[in-house]
């Protein structure tokens, strides 16, 4: 398969698309907001940029409700609240492939980030 993107890009992307897939409308209805069509726009041009494997697994995710990114804080799923384990963790750093929870099966990205930000 051809690297379009690199791992961060790709990891920047799936996080954007978590972000905003809640926020599209479950009933556009035939005259969607402005908004809903700028939210609708971007999520397309978005997944137009992921490769068609990590789309599946996220919409699979996603299927359940979840989200398909987690974030690692303490080493740490924030999914699943299992630890990573030790011979996974330096990919966290180095991205050479999708750091990925062997648990719960959520992208990971570290958590740099102030800690305890409550998110609704
Ligand atoms: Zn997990």
């Amino acid at each position: 398969m051809q690297v379009l993107h690199s791992i961060a890009e790709i990891m920047a992307f799936l996080r954007e698309l978590n972000e905003l897939e809640p926020k599209r409308a479950k009933n556009p209805g035939k005259n969607p907001s402005d908004r809903q069509k700028a939210i609708n726009k971007r999520i397309e041009a978005v997944r137009a940029e992921l490769p068609a494997p990590i789309l599946s697994h996220h919409d699979r995710i996603r299927a359940r409700g979840k989200s398909s990114v987690a974030a690692v804080k303490h080493w740490v799923c924030c999914a699943c609240f299992l630890q990573v384990p030790s011979g996974s963790r330096a990919n966290l750093i180095t991205l050479e492939d999708l750091p990925i929870c062997e648990h719960c099966g959520s992208y990971l990205y570290l958590d740099d980030k102030q800690p305890e930000a409550p998110k609704q």
